[in-house]
């Protein structure tokens, strides 16, 4: 199970974009992560990955985090990514099975067959030889997803991955994402669209600078919860 403890994410310059979180969450579940723009999602994210300026204590079955970074796949939201780097969307893709290879170590037929079948995953192998620079935003974040998925990881981070896909694309990869959380992986997903929050997630984690609630949907995602968590009153929320 990942235990987040009195996390706190503090940029320089003092702005405290996430204050005191604590969580305990089960392994195996597809979790929603949901607040209004700014409110400390991606901080969220990368507090708990080590990536952002942070206190408290993040544990995954009792170690450390850091120690399961083989183990960690992480989706940055996409604005924040570099399309320029001169590779084929099926390098793109090897590259995810690099950390688990070892220092200096070339991905063998292995890999490369689980990239190919990544990006059939994902309906991306009639591309595999295009350069990341000519997708699409769409197809372009379809093989980061492929990336992704490829490093077989035990705890899954994605940042707000649907943004740019279609509904088809947004329908595949959810159903991908149910997959891998149902042979036992973690699944974590920075999400903004409320209406897609039941059928996609077992739990939510509600932030707006501090956790607002977390738990299983049918409990937690409620109308004052939401309300509360986006600074509405209740009877504006429709759905
Ligand atoms: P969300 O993902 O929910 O939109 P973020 O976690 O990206 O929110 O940002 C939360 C707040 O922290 C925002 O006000 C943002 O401007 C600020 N912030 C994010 N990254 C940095 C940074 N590197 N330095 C300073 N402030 C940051
Ligand atoms: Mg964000």
């Amino acid at each position: 199970m990942l235990k987040v403890e009195n996390l706190s994410v503090i940029y320089p310059g003092g702005y405290r974009a996430l204050e005191g979180v604590n969580l305990d969450l089960k392994e195996g579940k597809v979790y929603g992560i949901l607040g209004p723009s700014g409110s400390g999602k991606s901080s969220l994210l990368k507090g708990i990955l080590g990536l952002a300026p942070a206190s408290g204590k993040v544990t995954f079955r009792g170690r450390p985090i850091k120690e399961f970074a083989k183990k960690t796949a992480y989706l940055e939201q996409k604005e924040n990514i570099d399309k320029t780097f001169p590779i084929t969307a099926f390098q793109c893709v090897l590259m995810g099975t690099y950390p688990a290879l070892g220092f200096l170590k070339k991905p063998g037929k292995a890999e490369k067959t689980a990239a190919l079948k990544a990006l059939d995953q994902v309906q991306m192998s009639d591309f595999k030889d295009r350069q990341i620079g000519e997708l699409s935003g769409g197809q372009f974040q379809r093989v980061l997803i492929a990336r992704a998925l490829v490093r077989n990881a035990e705890l899954i981070f994605l940042d707000e991955p649907f943004v740019g896909l279609d509904i088809q694309n947004e329908a595949t990869v959810i159903q991908l994402l149910k997959a891998m959380a149902a042979a036992g992986k973690s699944v974590f997903v920075v999400h903004h669209n409320l209406d897609t929050v039941v059928d996609y997630f077992d739990e939510v984690i509600l932030i707006n600078r501090a956790l607002i609630a977390n738990g299983p949907v049918d409990e937690v995602f409620t109308k004052n919860n939401i309300a509360q968590t986006y600074d509405m009153f209740s009877e504006h929320i429709n759905f």
